[in-house]
């Protein structure tokens, strides 16, 4: 078997057209969406998010604001932004940058995030609300992997999913989102023994451990539906590529589909990134 390529970078695009047109409706109200990307640090993987991110809201019409710090910079100055961006009309949705540089109580600064305007959905109250299932914000990656599997037809019902990683970022909200969606779901970690008992169970199976090629073929059960969230750069000996957690050329002979790295879900998070961001301005237009 030859698996079906689970194209994300496609997908993303398609949804640009509906994002333009509701980001322009809204601007013809006086609520043009806008988005704050706040960055601290020189960590290059970070600035290229960022530059991404940002470039995606500007084709989506969308208003941005990128605020960049130094890695010494202090929290309180950090904070302060916040609380200003808090109460700033222009801005429907503010996003931090992670990782933030060790000195910084990282939930403190996810905490300060006004929870209508947090846009990752990082925030305890929209983490608590995502876990009641009436979530305000779904988180990016998460909620782009649920958009994938919908546009390819896969319904999670009944079926039994695993998820490799526990992450608050990626991880667990995975798992909230697929218990909701009806699927038997197996959260696997770094203390888990044998792991490939687990992911062999899998119809529906999310690598999401930031290990480069871990997922061989032989950990996956023929026909299971594959997806990739790692991101990681192979070393320069070995070429300095992207690649994901998934050993995407022995797994395609095995799963039914599988998604890339770069092209997969890295596309789909910066396009529900806009989805919540304009979400929330068409929230603020309508109160
Ligand atoms: P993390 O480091 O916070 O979490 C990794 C998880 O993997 C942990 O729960 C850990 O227990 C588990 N793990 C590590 N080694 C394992 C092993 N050998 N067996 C089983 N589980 C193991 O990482 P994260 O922030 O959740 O990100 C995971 C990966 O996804 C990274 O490669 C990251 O770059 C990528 N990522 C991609 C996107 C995207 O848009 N595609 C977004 C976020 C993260």
């Amino acid at each position: 078997m030859t698996a079906r390529i689970l194209d994300g970078k496609a997908l993303a695009e398609e949804l640009r057209a509906d994002f333009q047109k509701r980001a322009a409706a809204l601007a013809t109200r006086r609520h043009r969406p806008g988005l704050a990307v706040l960055l601290v640090g020189e960590d290059p993987a970070s600035q290229v998010y960022v530059r991404n991110k940002v470039a995606a809201c500007a084709a989506a019409g969308i208003f941005s604001q990128k605020l960049v710090y130094p890695a010494d910079v202090a929290e309180a100055t950090v904070l302060a932004q916040i609380a200003a961006l808090n109460a700033d009309p222009r801005i429907h949705g503010i996003l931090v940058q992670l990782p933030l540089p060790r000195h910084f109580d990282e939930q403190a600064v996810l905490e300060a995030i006004a929870p209508e305007k947090d846009v990752d959905g990082f925030h305890a109250e929209n983490m608590g609300a995502l876990a009641q299932g009436r979530p305000r914000f779904i988180p990016c990656t998460p909620y782009g992997v649920m958009q994938m599997l919908a546009a390819n037809g896969v319904d999670p019902l009944g079926q039994e999913a695993v998820i490799v990683g526990r992450s608050n970022i990626v991880g667990k909200p995975m798992a909230l989102l697929l218990i909701h969606a009806g699927a038997t779901v197996t959260v696997c970690h770094s203390k888990t023994r044998d792991l490939a008992c687990h992911t062999r169970r899998a119809d529906i199976l999310i690598a999401a451990a930031g290990k480069p090629r871990f997922i061989t073929a032989d950990m996956v059960k023929p026909g299971a539906v594959v997806i990739d969230v790692g991101i990681n750069r192979l070393p320069p000996e070995a070429g300095g590529k992207l690649c994901g957690d998934v050993d995407f050329e022995t797994v395609r002979d095995v799963a039914s589909l599988v998604s890339p790295v770069p092209g997969g879900v890295g596309p789909m998070t910066i396009a529900m990134l806009l989805a919540n961001t304009i979400e929330a301005a068409e929230r603020e237009a309508g109160r």
